[in-house]
């Protein structure tokens, strides 16, 4: 089983890089966001709540993304592994995912750290915003999404390396040559 969490700051490609990771080694994806957005078109009562916090750029509540992985990891069947993608985002959320994990008899196979400089980020998100007009990608609120990115996400970094799991992934570049970097990293731990 490769379990495989892609970690990033927002706009840092992980979206992208998840694709592309699932076409190859045919494993399933779970993005937290996507799944949210779902939630939120079809206006079910937890996409009611998560508009509240996503507008705002804050996280939401560690119990309601945790149960809401927990039923996405329980869909999947005779899967060969999971890419995580916006998830963990907190210490509390790691730790639930290692338990989650255990219970079935697994584990995290490697983090990936796709790293971003702030400038490009911000550049990314804006033309992104533009494009999409994904509403939680206008400037302000992508100023609070990096704010809480740094004080609640960014811990898991040095978290990770304490697990001995932490891949550090350059994300500026072509996208061929991130996926290659990332690919190296998971083939090491295959
Ligand atoms: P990005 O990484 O570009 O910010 P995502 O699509 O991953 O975008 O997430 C969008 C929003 O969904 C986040 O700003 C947050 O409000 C909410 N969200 C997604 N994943 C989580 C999570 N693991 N815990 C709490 N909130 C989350």
């Amino acid at each position: 089983m490769l379990n495989i969490v892609i970690f990033g700051a927002p706009g840092s490609g992980k979206g992208t890089q998840s694709e592309r990771i699932v076409e190859k080694y045919g494993i399933n994806h779970i993005s937290t966001g996507d799944v949210l957005r779902g939630e939120m078109k079809n206006g079910t009562e937890l996409g009611q709540i998560a508009k509240g916090y996503i507008d705002q750029g804050q996280l939401l509540p560690d119990n309601l993304i945790v149960d809401m992985l927990a039923k996405t990891l329980d869909g999947f069947q005779d899967s060969k592994g999971v890419i995580f993608d916006g998830f963990p985002r907190t210490i509390a959320q790691a730790e639930a995912l290692k338990a989650m994990l255990a219970e079935r008899g697994q584990s995290v196979s490697v983090m990936l750290d796709l790293d971003v400089p702030e400038e490009e980020l911000m550049t990314r998100l804006i033309k992104r915003g533009q494009e999409s007009g994904r509403a939680d990608d206008n400037e302000e609120t992508i100023k609070k999404r990096l704010v809480v990115y740094h004080s609640q996400t960014a811990p898991l970094i040095d978290w990770y390396r304490q697990e001995g799991l932490y891949a550090h992934i350059n994300g500026l570049g072509q996208l061929e040559t991130i996926t290659n970097e990332i690919c190296q990293a998971i083939d090491a731990v295959k």
